[in-house]
């Protein structure tokens, strides 16, 4: 503390991001990355695209890369925001869309940067409780509110709901925005961004850094209409004008345009899912149903606390959360299979 601080320091509660640790050897399994990486194509447009073009600023319209989003859904490249990673994208949007008189709406065991953003903006906020299986329940949001934002699939719960349900959302809220972060969609959820066109309330966020194994590079954009995207711009343009610099750019193109990389590598990710989903139950998890590239599981009598330490002396880093409800839960990446074994291995040995 400093009384040289701004008064909305004093009351920031910081995200906490997942660990990068520097030991090697270990399964790491905690921050939900692509245990395969990115299309070699990416990587190739990476290595071309380091030259003595680096000396001029990028295209602070990043006009390629949108116009390859959008080109996919059918969409103009002026229906696409992009930005350094989701989390640069949703707190744009906490910024420009997410602040009004009335308090946005978010589940109560969701993805933890929320709070944060509305804590440093000033914005009001209500969290609506998960049901009884640790669901999102639309009818749930049915009461007096600004904005609402959701995860689908949520995290770190892995549960996804159908897009029957997000219309229901986007419908009954016509006079506010909703926001759907897409972070984990690719690994069994259903996308919303064909609704885009059809509301106008309705913002849609993805990133680079889950199915398109491309962490490192920090990459995440919107879809909406127009009016939505504009607001977007705006803070953007007020804030630092160049979303995302030569480098990425020239590798998120060519990752977007890799579609077989893409699709077989989400295929697997989803099969290695599948099987650990069984090994954890056979060894006493209860295992949430995941649409998302983790699985959220807990002991039936085993602490979590002592389950991760326990792993993590044997080299298998996991996350946990805080929370009444959630705090027995392990999330768990998932990794290559020779991960996902040695991850298996270590839980048999201590539950042994
Ligand atoms: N949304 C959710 C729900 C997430 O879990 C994450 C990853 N921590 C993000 C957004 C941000 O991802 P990135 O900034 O890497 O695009």
């Amino acid at each position: 503390m400093s009384r040289f601080w701004s008064p909305v320091v004093h009351s920031l509660i910081p995200y906490v991001a997942g660990e990068q640790p520097a030991m090697s050897d270990i399964a790491k399994l905690n921050t939900n990355e692509n245990p395969y990486g990115p299309s070699p194509l990416a990587l190739e447009a990476i290595s071309k695209a380091v030259s003595d073009t680096l000396r001029l600023y990028p295209d602070p319209t990043a006009r390629g890369l949108r116009a390859a989003i959008a080109a996919s859904y059918g969409l103009d490249k002026d229906e696409v925001f992009i930005g350094n990673g989701s989390d640069e994208v949703l707190a744009h949007t906490f910024q420009a869309l997410l602040n009004h008189e009335e308090p946005l709406l978010f589940p109560d065991i969701t993805y933890s940067f929320y709070p944060t953003y509305c804590r440093l903006y000033g914005i009001e906020f209500r969290e609506v409780a998960l049901d009884a299986r640790m669901r999102v329940r639309v009818a749930d949001y049915r009461q007096s509110c600004g904005a609402i934002i959701l995860p689908n699939p949520n995290a770190p719960t892995g549960i996804g709901l159908p897009i029957a349900d997000i219309e229901t959302l986007v419908r009954e809220h016509p006079e506010q925005v909703v926001v759907i972060d897409e972070a984990y969609v690719d690994f069994g959820g259903e996308s919303a961004i064909p609704l885009v066109r059809k509301y106008r309330n309705l913002l849609v966020v993805q990133t680079f850094s889950k199915s398109r194994g491309l962490a490192g590079l920090r990459v995440g954009f919107a879809v909406g209409q127009r009016p939505l995207i504009e607001a977007l711009e705006r803070v953007k343009d007020s804030f630092n004008s160049y979303p995302i610099d030569r480098l990425t750019l020239a590798g998120a193109i060519a990752a977007w345009e890799d579609r077989d990389w893409f699709e077989r590598h989400r295929a697997l990710v989803i099969a290695t899912r599948g099987r650990l989903g069984i090994a954890l139950q056979a060894l006493g998890f209860v295992v949430l149903p995941s649409s998302a590239n983790f699985v959220f599981a807990r002991h039936a009598s085993k602490p979590g606390a002592d389950l991760a330490a326990e792993l993590r002396s044997r080299g298998v880093l996991i996350r946990r959360f805080s929370g009444a409800r959630i705090s027995d839960f392990l999330r768990i990446s998932i990794g290559t299979d020779a991960e996902c074994d040695r991850l298996l291995a270590a839980l048999d040995d201590i539950l042994r």
